[in-house]
Parts: C-alpha cells; sequence; structure tokens
C-alpha cells in the first residue's frame, strides 16, 4: 500500500530533545521561585508528571498548585504565575525546528502527503504549537495533554488516522523512540521508522526501544524523502 501521511514525534524529531541540563536547571528554577527545595519540587514534578500529560489538570498552575500542596506549602498566586512563566518560556526556547525540518515538512506536503503529530507533551506545547513555524505544515496535531493519553495507545494513533482520512497501512510513524511510540504505531499497522541523529542529546527515560530497533532507520529528516517516493 502506497503512503499517504507521515506521522512526526516531537521532541527528539522535529525539534532537538530536552537536554538534561537545561531541563534540570529550570526545575531548580522553579523550585526557587515557589520556595520549595530543589530535591523536593523535582520529585514531586516526577511524581505527577503523567498527570501533567495526559490532561489530569486543566492548567499548568492548577498542577504546581497541587505540587505545592503535596509538599505541605501553599504557594501564592503571583509565584504559581513566575514558575509557569518560567517553564513556557523553557519550553518556547526548545520549539525550535532541527535544521532541515521545515523543509522536509514542506517537501513533504509538496508531494500531496498528508502530515500528522502525535506529541506525549504538557500544556505548554499545544499553547504555544500556533506561534511554531510547525503549525501551518501539519494538518492535524495530537498532543497527549489534550487527548487524555499517551503513547504508545493505540487510540491515540488511530485518532490521527480518523482525523487525516488516512488508513494505518497508508502512514509512515518517525520518532526517536521514546515511550514505546514505535511499537505502538507499528502495533495499529503503521511503518514505523525511528529517526537516529548522530550526536543527538536526549533527556531520557525509557529509551529502550530505540536502543534495540530493528526496523527502518533514517539519520536525519531529509532522509525521509526516500521512504516516500
Ligand atoms: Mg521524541
Amino acid at each position: 500500500m502506497s503512503i499517504r501521511a507521515v506521522v512526526f514525534d516531537l521532541y527528539g524529531m522535529l525539534t532537538e530533545d530536552l537536554g538534561r541540563d537545561g531541563y534540570d536547571a529550570l526545575l531548580r528554577q522553579m523550585a526557587a521561585v515557589l520556595l520549595l527545595s530543589a530535591d523536593g519540587f523535582s520529585a514531586a514534578w516526577c511524581q505527577v508528571g503523567r498527570r501533567l500529560t495526559t490532561g489530569g489538570f486543566a492548567t499548568l498552575e492548577e498542577g504546581l498548585t497541587h505540587i505545592c500542596n503535596v509538599l505541605g506549602t501553599q504557594a501564592d498566586a503571583e509565584r504559581i504565575e513566575a514558575a509557569v512563566e518560567l517553564r513556557v518560556g523553557y519550553i518556547r526556547a526548545n520549539l525550535c525546528p532541527r535544521d532541515d525540518a521545515v523543509e522536509t515538512l514542506t517537501r513533504l506536503k509538496s508531494l500531496g502527503l498528508k502530515i500528522a503529530l502525535i506529541s506525549d507533551c504538557g500544556l505548554e506545547v499545544p499553547m504555544l504549537w500556533s506561534e511554531t513555524p510547525f503549525a501551518p505544515l501539519v494538518d492535524t496535531a495530537l498532543f497527549s495533554s489534550r487527548e487524555g493519553l499517551c503513547k504508545p495507545a493505540a487510540v491515540l494513533y488511530l485518532r490521527a488516522c480518523e482525523r487525516l482520512g488516512v488508513l494505518p497501512e497508508e502512514c509512515l510513524y518517525v520518532g526517536d523512540g521514546n515511550g514505546q511510540e514505535l511499537s505502538g504505531a507499528k502495533a495499529v499497522g503503521m511503518t514505523a521508522v525511528l529517526i537516529a541523529v548522530p550526536g543527538a542529546v536526549h533527556y531520557d527515560y525509557g529509551r529502550l526501544e530505540a536502543a534495540s530497533w530493528q526496523g527502518p532507520r533514517v539519520a536525519a529528516l531529509s532522509d525521509l524523502m526516500n521512504l516516500v517516493d
């Protein structure tokens, strides 16, 4: 069956992955403005991470208020807002396209292919999405924090197909292999492709799939063009 759509992961795919040092520094800064210990905040943030990325809180403010409560404090609204601003600023700065990302999306679209995005992410990404150069090039974007579930849930991939009007077998799914995203895509019938960019930095949790992936792989976004011709 010929390929009619390409479904992209976001971090480590269209953008660089979040580097560990920058991410840890952000958590320390957020802890400082909330007057919390860095270690306590970081542990609590990790604990509620799943809820933050699956729509368990309506806003980041709500999530941070919950974390403060868990840690036995009550931050005032101004401090919560300052922490939100730090987080949103960090996410905005990290939504920069990889060198060949915009060009590749543009070329894929010019071939008549449909484009989707599926990202496991917090509420900041959908908030900022329209500011990114990706927005006009992506036909449908599914964010875990809006959809209420993370990869590798089959329903997420099937929802992307439904919104694009294509079958899973007509889709390439490409990502850097976090969260079992490749096997999830393969399980619904998509052709899953690992992007393994030399020298990429990962803020990693669960990259076992990338290490053991035996399926197709590309070393750069632009190499995708060879898979859709
Ligand atoms: Mg990724």
